[in-house]
């Protein structure tokens, strides 16, 4: 079933663990990001499958094949990262040509390859012209063709958009998506936007501090975070500490008695409930009340803060057109108890 498959790669400098020992199954055609802050050594695992960073421990098998120690070139996968440097002396069609040149691809083949990889990424017309004659976002596309024109196995791009304006990048993404399907190549890319990762990905493969903190597809992972770093890193949440002795319905925080759609877990734990899921409600079926001591209005949705005895809560609603609550409004707030996630509290959390 997996086509690309690390086996408890590592990586380490001197001391100083950057990646610690992963393991991770990429199917064939799939598309995976590589999700986390600046640091968490994103770059450092692309650049090991890429084959220009040396493991410190463990395997990458492709397609059965071990090639942890096969040079990149002879790897023969398909790379863009953030600097792209396109050739500025040559043609766009140069440019996607250069691979198929190295690798001795006889001319014929190579134009017609190099056409229809233009193709592709809808820049046919722009064969003849410069890099210095491109936008930002046709240029971007030059790059992808050019690492798709050797119809690598495995595509590896590392924050591919992050030159581009977030508008662009939003097209970008919508365009990459399309053109990873059509082609079907088993891609892996890294990138700090969790909305990026959630847009483009099969499966979400979430980093913090050099360890694999949580494998999913999107929904199921905003859905079900395990844990604070989860839910806090892709997208918002509310988190409050809590211990449980015996199993059962609620949990009690602070003296509230917080329901849960979980009944099994005991010890320390994360009770977890996201914004949207928070309903502002009459005095008696409130689970805990508050006053709005902010609120932001975004267009499609109002976020609040309110201070309640649990700490400040976030909650966020779709504008529906209605008037909404002010700040200084007293607020009762409910959610169900299927909403709110339990997990065990990380090591050295508070
Ligand atoms: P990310 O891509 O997630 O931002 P990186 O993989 O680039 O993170 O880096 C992870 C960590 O490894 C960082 O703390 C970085 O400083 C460190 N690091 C990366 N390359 C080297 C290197 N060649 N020597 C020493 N430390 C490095
Ligand atoms: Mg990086």
């Amino acid at each position: 079933m997996s086509f690309l498959e690390l086996k408890g790669l590592s990586k380490r400098y001197d001391d100083t663990v950057v990646v610690a020992a992963s393991d991770l199954s990429v199917a064939k055609g799939e598309f995976v990001c590589l999700l986390g802050p600046s640091g968490c050594g994103k770059t450092t695992t692309l650049q090991m499958v890429a084959g220009f960073v040396q493991p410190t421990s463990g395997r990458i098998l492709l397609d059965g094949k071990d090639i942890t120690n096969v040079k990149p070139n002879k790897r023969g996968l398909g790379i863009v990262f953030q600097s792209y440097a396109l050739f500025p002396h040559m043609t766009v069609a140069d440019n996607v040509a250069f691979g198929l040149e190295m690798r001795g691809v006889p001319s014929g083949e190579r134009s017609k390859r190099v056409a229809s990889t233009l193709e592709l990424v809808h820049l046919g017309p722009m064969a003849g012209r410069y890099p210095r004659e491109l936008s930002g976002g046709q240029r971007q596309r030059v790059a992808l063709a050019r690492a798709l024109a050797i119809q690598p196995p495995v595509l590896l791009l590392d924050e591919p958009m992050g030159a581009l304006d977030a508008k662009l990048r939003e097209e970008m993404q919508i365009e990459l998506r399309a053109l990873q399907h059509r082609v079907g190549v088993t891609t892996i890319m890294v990138t700090h936007d969790q909305a990026e990762a959630m847009t483009l990905a099969d499966r979400v493969v979430l980093m913090n501090k050099g360890c694999i903190e949580q494998v999913g597809r999107p929904f199921e992972m905003y859905e079900r975070p395990n844990g604070r770093f989860s839910s806090t890193f892709l997208g918002k949440a509310n988190v409050f500490s809590t211990t449980r002795a015996q199993a059962g319905p609620t949990v009690n925080v602070l003296g509230y008695r917080l329901p849960t759609g979980d009944t099994g877990r005991v010890g320390a734990l994360e009770y977890i409930v996201r914004p949207e899921k928070i309903e502002f409600t009459a005095d008696n079926a409130a689970l805990v009340k508050g006053r709005v001591t902010a609120r932001a209005f975004l267009g499609n949705h109002w976020l609040f803060q309110i201070e309640t005895p649990l700490g400040a809560i976030q909650v966020s609603h779709a504008n529906t057109g209605l008037p909404q609550a002010e700040e200084g409004d007293e607020v009762g707030l409910h959610w169900a108890p299927e909403n709110a996630r339990l997990v065990p509290r990380a090591e050295g959390a508070a």
